[in-house]
């Protein structure tokens, strides 16, 4: 069966020679999973190219791990499809779907070294002496393993376990690969760090990522395409840049980053800028192609670095303005973030804290600017 490009998967480069179409890799559709009347997937479809890293990324309780299950086999949907390279995988084993998995519940094995470990799924699939050997090194090259191959699971970082469980399910080159919050058990720099290497290791391999996460920051790290969910229902797809600067719905503004709401009458139109009436103040917004027809409500969503904090009297141009008085300031290392009152609402903001950057005190009046097309119209939903 061929598929087409899934939606906003980014194509390639003009410089990179003929186009290759991507393949859809994993095909979900109309996947639905109810525990009583909860519907943990709700009629759900998604195509996920080849190569791709892709994020499931919602609040606790989203649907996110019985998505991930079901399509490793652990979870019998009620309902839908799910196709790898086009072939249905509803009727297999967990076992027999192919897939590497990295869960939360799926531990190393303690009483078998690194090694041991990375090399049991090849021995599952029968493979022995030599090849064995070549796989399980090359696996444990990958995630930088070498000088720890001999130890047992107990002796390692929880790090160095995580790699591990990368290695096992990368060691017989698994088509795509699922992983279920691979790294919420370590703390924020190994993260961090972890984040980088997995990055890496995806983009060397070219294999499929199918990850799951509650933390935003992971998501835009990795991923290629975010597809967020709520309530077993996807929200918005498409890649970082494309959800935090155009959001479609105020659930997705505010879960994937930090956004203020302005909401208002909408107003008229003149020259490409609609005039949002708040409070009997007018705050003109650049209007995008792609925004949603609006009716006598408008809502904005405004990103804190998109405004500026300035001295009270400070012409700002061609820009919104709004005074206000700061309510609390931060320090934050490259930020500052200020929490001003206005006539528009509290506003945060964050500004840099290099250069000019002032970090303003509690009590202090000032003035917010932001440009034109600083906002994006949202669903209120
Ligand atoms: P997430 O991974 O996004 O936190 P889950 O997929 O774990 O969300 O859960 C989605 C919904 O399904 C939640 O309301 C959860 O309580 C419910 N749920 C998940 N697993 C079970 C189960 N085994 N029995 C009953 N309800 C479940």
């Amino acid at each position: 069966m061929t598929s087409s490009v899934p939606e906003g998967t980014s194509p390639p480069s003009p410089m990179a020679g003929p186009r290759i179409e991507p393949r859809v890799a994993l095909s979900i559709r109309e996947l639905t999973k109810r525990y009583g009347s909860v519907a943990a997937i709700d009629r759900l479809s998604l195509d996920i190219a080849s190569g791709e890293f892709l994020s499931l990324l919602g609040p606790s309780g989203s649907g996110k791990s019985t998505i991930l299950m079901a399509i490793a086999g652990f979870v019998d949907p009620d309902g839908g499809d799910i196709l790898l390279d086009g072939q249905p995988v509803g009727g297999l084993p967990p076992e027999k779907r192919g897939f590497g998995v990295v869960f939360q519940g799926y531990a190393l094995f303690p009483h078998m070294t690194v090694r041991g470990n990375i090399a049991y799924p090849l021995k599952l699939r029968g493979i022995r002496g030599a090849e064995l050997d070549r796989r399980v090194e090359r696996a444990i090259d990958l995630v930088h393993l070498q000088a720890f191959a001999g130890r047992m699971p107990r002796q390692l970082s929880g790090g160095q376990q995580q790699r591990v469980a990368l290695a096992r399910a990368l060691v017989f080159d698994p088509a795509v690969v699922l992983l279920d919050e691979p790294l919420s058990a370590l703390d924020k720099k190994l993260r961090a760090e972890l984040q980088f290497e997995l990055k890496s290791l995806h983009q060397r391999l070219g294999t499929t990522f199918v990850n799951v996460t509650h933390d935003q920051e992971e998501a835009m790290t990795m991923s290629d395409r975010i597809v967020i969910l709520r309530d077993g229902r996807v929200q918005q797809i498409g890649t970082p840049d494309a959800l935090y600067n155009t959001p479609a719905t105020r659930f997705v503004a505010d879960f994937l980053g930090r956004a203020n709401f302005l909401e208002g009458e909408a107003g008229p139109v003149s020259g490409g800028c609609l005039t949002i009436g708040i409070d009997g103040a007018g705050v003109r917004h650049r209007l995008r192609d792609s925004e949603p027809r609006m009716g006598r409500t408008a809502l904005l969503a405004l990103r804190p670095e998109r405004l500026s904090v300035l001295a009270p009297d400070a012409a700002v141009g061609d820009r919104n303005r709004v005074e206000g008085r700061v309510v609390t300031s931060a320090f934050v290392g490259s930020q500052h973030i200020h929490v001003v009152e206005t006539p528009l609402g509290v506003l945060e903001a964050h500004t840099p804290a290099f250069g000019a950057g002032v970090l303003r005190k509690p009590g202090e009046a000032v003035a917010l600017a932001w440009p034109w097309d600083g906002g994006v119209l949202v669903e209120d939903r």
